[in-house]
């Protein structure tokens, strides 16, 4: 039998565990019940797909997400590994295939969509197989008040009375306590061992620039800083998607849209696309990326704000999975706040409540003076963490400024507006107001009679809307009805009459630009992205012959080589297969299958073919 640290390097050709996969594998593996909470990219598959190997048995892996099993199932098999899956989307014929071969012992994983096991024929096959672990992936749909909550989860408690011996592991990235809490009680796991790894994403640089120009603001962004590579630009209504995925087309970057309006063949020829080919960009609402593994998403950009940390924690993680350097980018301005301090008035009370809290929560960060990881880590509940060097506000400190004076002018402006007038504005007639325009508005309500009239020519038109949506951030304002009026909130009164100092962030003009994370501080032990000329050179010819080869057999580019085995092969240049087989993810397998290819393809057609004595040594 092989050891977990064999079955890295020989099946996945990896050097070595990451933080927590180690220990998490030893518990599983000696038979212990383990509960996992490991953020996206982590690397939580192979925490329960090693044991499978390990153990004698079939894996039993249930995954909510049918639609991308035959994608992890063929990138098993691209390592060697026997793997198989059921759901709705087989035919008879398959799935009786399936079985046989889950009978016959002639699988190591089995991937099950939980409504099978509401199935008694499914309870039955299992009863009959040899089952090595079931792995309970996605465990947070357990959770009830979870956002993805799916009642065929709550059949999975009967694993353990059926299956007392079997041991089972639950994973999931969603990091809250309560939602921990709760899977923990509904999957009778009190007992297991509760794994929880850090939830910091070191390759991950965030940065949150303001908003003027969003659309040019995204494209200087992709084109000095991910040229030609994939990423998710998410946005939060259909037709923003629709506009900038068009924009983005026009402007010579291959980019599809995403949205729960297209019909479903599109929405899944367009995730197909963006896993298969390299250097594709999909523009999308929150409706894609649920267990999207790809690993070489090199930036998520958000042009709307998130309405929760839950939510932009999630949709970020989804960059950089393979531990590479990748961008978490957001552009976030006035309207922004308007419009969601107003979305987060709607429902009953309690919901209402909820809805501030987490809207507070994600204008901290964006407002913050301070480290933003570090921000992101002690909301999920990591204290005491160091400033990471690694995003905006660290590699540029934003200065902060005493905007006491300035906030009461516009207080102040909304208060006569009322007192006086009776009536309320919105922020493009407070800020005319302040500088003293006159423009048709002004002067058809004879605003430019009011006292503070003009009060505000000291600061320019854009300083002033920092002001206003800072006051929204920070609470001091708040925004009524449809069109965004201002208006007052119960904390105003005590910065109007001078009892409250007012902190302002300074918005920067020129975002900073995203350093790779070696240079961030050690942070990420990662090869930069950036290769010299000639290793580049053949990066890209290993990258069209990726792209070739995953094309004729219908599986993502990824499923053949990372990224990062790419980039690691073409600054090594191996000269033999011996060597080639040290590279971090080449496996037993994939040396065999590819290991002549790629040779070539490094070494040119008319190289000398790889020396005997490499092939010697390996064998
Ligand atoms: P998660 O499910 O936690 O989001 P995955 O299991 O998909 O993460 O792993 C993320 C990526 O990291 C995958 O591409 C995987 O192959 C890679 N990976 C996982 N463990 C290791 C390791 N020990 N060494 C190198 N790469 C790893
Ligand atoms: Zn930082």
């Amino acid at each position: 039998m092989d050891t977990p640290t064999e079955v890295l390097h020989r099946v996945f050709g990896y050097d070595s565990f990451r933080a927590g996969q180690q220990e998490i594998i030893d518990h599983v593996v000696t038979g212990g019940d383990a509960l996992v909470l490991m953020p996206t990219g982590g690397g939580k598959s192979l925490c329960y797909q090693i044991p499978a190997l390990v153990r004698k048995g079939v894996g039993v892996v249930i995954s909510p997400l049918i639609a991308l099993m035959q994608d992890q199932v063929d990138a098993l098999r691209a390592l060697g590994v026997r793997a198989g899956f059921l759901n709705s989307t087989q035919s008879l014929d398959e799935r009786q295939l399936v079985e046989s071969e889950f009978l016959a012992g002639e699988l190591d994983l089995l991937y099950l969509a939980p409504e099978r096991l509401r199935v008694d024929a499914t309870l039955r096959l299992l009863g009959r197989g040899d089952i090595s672990v079931f792995a309970i992936d996605e465990a947070h749909c357990v959770a009830q008040w979870g956002h993805d909550f799916r009642p065929d989860y709550l059949e999975l408690s009967r694993l353990r009375e059926l299956w007392p011996d079997v041991p089972r592991i639950a994973l999931t990235a969603t990091a809250t306590p309560s939602t921990h809490a709760e899977i923990s009680s509904r999957l009778g796991l009190e007992q297991a061992r509760h794994f929880v790894a850090s939830f910091d994403r070191p390759n991950i640089h965030y940065r949150i620039t303001s908003k003027s120009e969003p659309k040019r603001q995204l494209l200087e962004f992709l084109r000095t800083e991910h040229p030609d590579e994939s990423g998710i630009v998410y946005c939060l209504s259909r037709s923003s998607v629709e506009k900038i995925a068009e924009f983005l087309t026009d402007n010579g970057i291959a980019a599809v849209p995403y949205h729960a309006g297209l019909d479903a063949r599109t929405r899944a020829h367009h995730q197909s696309r963006f896993l298969r080919e390299d250097g594709l960009i999909v523009v999308a609402t929150i409706a894609f990326g649920m267990g999207i593994d790809k690993p070489d998403v090199r930036f998520v950009a958000h042009l709307d704000l998130p309405k929760s940390l839950e939510g932009y924690y999630q949709e970020t993680g989804r960059a950089g999975r393979d531990g590479m350097p990748a961008t978490a980018w957001m552009a976030y301005g006035l309207n922004d706040v308007v419009q969601h301090r107003r979305m987060a008035m709607e429902g009953d009370d309690a919901h209402r409540r909820r809805q501030v809290l987490h809207l507070d929560a994600m204008l901290a960060l964006c407002e913050t003076v301070g480290c933003r990881r570090m921000m992101l880590l002690d909301y999920f509940g990591q204290k005491g963490s160091q400033p990471c060097g690694n995003c905006d506000t660290c590699q540029t400190p934003p200065e902060s400024w005493d905007g006491t004076v300035p906030a009461q002018k516009v207080l102040s402006t909304v208060l006569r507006l009322l007192r006086e007038r009776r009536q309320k504005f919105g922020v493009g007639q407070v800020v005319d107001i302040l500088l003293g325009k006159k423009t048709a508005k002004v002067l058809q309500h004879g605003h430019e009679t009011l006292s503070v009239f003009g009060v505000g020519a000291d600061l320019g038109n854009a300083e002033w809307h920092g002001v206003v949506r800072q006051l929204l951030a920070q609470g001091l304002l708040a925004v009524e009805s449809d069109y965004g009026a201002l208006v007052l909130t119960d904390d105003s009164a005590a910065v109007l009459r001078g009892q409250r100092e007012v902190r302002l962030r300074r918005d920067a003009h020129r975002p900073a630009r995203a350093k790779t994370a070696s240079s961030a501080g050690g942070k990420s032990a990662q090869p930069a992205a950036e290769l010299p000329a000639e290793a580049a050179a053949v990066f890209e010819r290993l990258r069209s012959w990726r792209g070739a080869t995953a094309k004729e057999q219908g599986v993502p580019a990824y499923v053949i080589f990372h990224d990062a085995t790419l980039r690691e092969i073409a600054t090594q240049a191996p000269a033999s297969l011996a060597e080639l087989s040290n590279v971090n993810g080449v496996g037993e397998n994939k040396l065999a299958k590819y290991g002549e290819q790629v040779l070539r393809t490094l070494h040119g057609d008319d190289a000398p073919p790889p020396s005997e004595e490499g092939e010697q040594t390996l064998l």
